[in-house]
């Protein structure tokens, strides 16, 4: 078996699938591969699924699969695996390092002491302590970030149309209803027809008067430039995001210009103990094809 590792996976991953095969990361040699590693970096489109005749099997590590034809990978029999039970923790923890570095203010207090200032009476924080945490999804990553908010004193509502009871929040019958209460807004619903630009002009309109929204999912459910203008007008105070409509960002994307928005660049899974997971989980998919 050819192994081909085209994305950042952990260090020991190529040590420890030697023993299913020859593995390599070279992308020019996708035509020998039988199985195909990939993280987001590397799209599975059309054209790398036919220059790779002997691919029987892409992985992808991690949960969403929408950087994969898998149209183009079923007409040629190319099985399609992902790991979606391995990120949950990683990517609920980095939702709540952006929920808590706003109301804290950690990036303004440390660029203004590394600039030399003093801004005590200036920088002044909230609290997540009973506000109300609003969530747009609440599978595997949503509940993650439920018990840890409710570990804060955070109310926690959802949304999420195939989830019909849960231990962690109160369901609400529709996403209007937690666009109206929330005072946070986390987004872990994947990409779909129905989630892509949910979040426009006519949703902000619906929300609290400067609510700050967290999103780890995907980029592209916000309609940028309208979460922009929110940002301008104040009506969304903050936006905490680690998903970008393309990685990395186009040059022009509104959102890097706008006020009071806390980037990090996709790294939700990356978190070394997550990379450690999803090397596990892929030397047990190849364990059970041997
Ligand atoms: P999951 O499938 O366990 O949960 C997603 C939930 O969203 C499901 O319960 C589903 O019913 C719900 N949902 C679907 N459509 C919805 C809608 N229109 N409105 C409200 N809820 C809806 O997936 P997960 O493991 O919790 O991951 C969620 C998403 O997080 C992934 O799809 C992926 O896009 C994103 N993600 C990002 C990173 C990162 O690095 N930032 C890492 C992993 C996953």
């Amino acid at each position: 078996m050819k192994i081909l590792i085209a994305d950042a996976f952990d260090a020991s991953l190529p040590k420890r699938l030697a023993a299913f095969g020859e593995v390599f990361e070279d992308m020019g040699r996708l035509g020998e591969a039988d199985v195909l590693l990939v993280r987001s970096k590397t799209k599975v489109t059309r054209e790398v699924v036919d220059g790779a005749p002997k691919l029987k099997l892409v992985i992808r590590g991690g949960v969403g699969t929408d950087n994969i034809d898998k149209e183009a990978c079923k007409a040629k029999g190319i099985e399609v695996r992902n790991t979606p039970q391995a990120s949950s923790v990683a990517v609920a923890e980095l939702a709540m390092a952006l929920m808590l570095a706003i109301p804290n203010r950690l990036v303004e207090s440390h660029n203004s002491m590394k600039e030399g200032k003093w801004l005590k009476k200036e920088l002044k924080r909230t609290e997540l302590f009973e506000k109300t945490l609003g969530l747009l999804g609440i599978g595997l990553i949503g509940t993650e970030v439920a018990k840890r908010a409710r570990a804060f004193g955070m109310k926690v509502i959802a949304y999420d149309p195939f989830v019909l009871n849960h231990d962690f929040a109160q369901l609400k019958p529709s996403m209007d209803d937690v666009l109206k209460e929330a005072d946070y807004l986390s987004i872990h619903t994947p990409l779909t027809d129905q989630t892509r630009g949910m979040l426009n002009k006519a949703a902000f309109a619906k929300m609290r008067e400067g609510v700050i929204i967290i999103n780890t999912s995907r980029g592209k459910v916000m309609v940028e430039e309208d979460l922009a203008e929110a940002l301008r007008s104040g009506k969304v105070r903050a936006y905490g995001t680690d998903v970008w409509a393309s990685d990395p960002p186009d040059p022009s994307s509104p959102l890097l210009s706008a006020p009071n928005v806390l980037m990090t660049p996709h790294i939700g899974a990356s978190s070394k103990e997550n990379l450690l997971r999803i090397g596990d989980i892929v030397v047990e998919i190849l364990e059970k094809r041997k």
